[in-house]
């Protein structure tokens, strides 16, 4: 019987061997502070449909500094599309601000300094600090992970902090980044939260929850 170690490995392989050019973030960016904000519109909203607003916004706004003296509105028509525009627009706005008072216009490289930032949580900071900086600190958790993981390590919970903590004692540290692209990746093909598609699945000889009968 393989070990979790041997199956996460190759898991690994056999998902890169599917998913290699998704190994990244799909959300449109050219610097990192940009990259921050698009990872912060993306709570609860798909990637393309934040990739459909950034152009325009990041047109207008590209630097941190754009945003130290915008109000929250000046924002909304830029992001309306996209669920809890308000909130969010407010958080880029004080993200901008702290980065400016506390980190000199850069941002910060560790997740302790990234989690300080106003509408910045671990989600967020992992995919900030591994796509920016190839700082691997922890695993960004989102949806589609929750998902996939639950269904491929039956593991019963939706708690993104305990699946982190769970994927960091058996993935390697090297693959942190990577595991969260290669999993969201198989959650939109093939592994979605409404339905499993697993015939077409490339793991499907060693997920627990697969359907199709060996
Ligand atoms: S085999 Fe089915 S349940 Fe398992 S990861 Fe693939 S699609 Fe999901």
């Amino acid at each position: 019987m393989k070990s979790a170690k041997d199956k996460i490995d190759t898991i690994i392989r056999m998902l890169k061997r599917r998913y290699r050019k998704e190994m990244k973030t799909s959300l449109d960016h050219r610097n990192r502070w940009e990259l921050l904000v698009a990872t912060m519109l993306s709570a609860q909203s798909q990637d393309a449909q934040v990739n459909r607003v950034t152009p325009k916004l990041f047109g207008r706004y590209p630097n941190v500094t754009d945003y130290l003296k915008l109000k929250p509105s000046e924002l909304y028509p830029y992001v309306r599309t996209l669920g809890l525009y308000r909130n969010k627009s407010k958080n880029i706005i004080r993200a901008a601000r702290y980065v400016h008072e506390h980190f000199h216009d850069t941002l910060p490289r560790t997740i302790g300094q990234m989690v300080q930032l106003p509408g910045v949580g671990r989600k967020t900071a992992n995919v900030v600090l591994a796509n920016a900086f190839g700082v691997l600190e922890g695993i960004a958790i989102d949806t589609h992970c929750i998902t996939t993981t639950n269904r491929l390590f039956l593991l019963h919970t939706r708690d993104a902090k305990k699946i982190e903590a769970r994927l960091m004692e058996f993935v390697p540290k090297e693959e942190w980044g990577n595991i969260t692209h290669l999993l969201i990746a198989l959650g939109r093909d093939v592994c979605t939260a409404k339905k499993k598609y697993c015939s077409r699945c490339v793991l499907n000889s060693l997920c627990p929850s697969s359907e199709v009968k060996r």
